[in-house]
C-alpha cells in the first residue's frame, strides 16, 4: 500500500468505530460522503468493498453537489 493511512483494512476499522457525527463527512459526491475521522491524515474514504472510494479534498474546487 501506499503508506498513507488508506487501506482497506485500516478503513474498515475506522468506518466501524467512528459515528457519523464524528466523521469528517468531505463530500465526493452526493452520495458519498467521507467516513474517516474527522481530523484523519491522508485520503478521504467511502463506501465498502467494491465500493471503496478514495479522494484527496482539493481546496480551488470545493464539492457543491448538493443543492
Ligand atoms: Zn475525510
Amino acid at each position: 500500500m501506499s503508506g498513507d493511512g488508506s487501506s482497506d483494512s485500516l478503513l474498515d476499522l475506522e468506518f466501524a468505530y467512528t459515528s457519523h457525527q464524528d466523521s469528517c463527512r468531505d463530500l465526493y459526491s452526493p452520495f458519498y460522503y467521507c467516513r474517516r475521522p474527522l481530523g484523519h491524515d491522508g485520503v478521504h474514504a467511502a463506501g465498502f468493498g467494491s465500493g471503496r472510494l478514495r479522494w484527496r479534498h482539493d481546496p480551488n474546487h470545493p464539492p457543491h453537489m448538493l443543492s
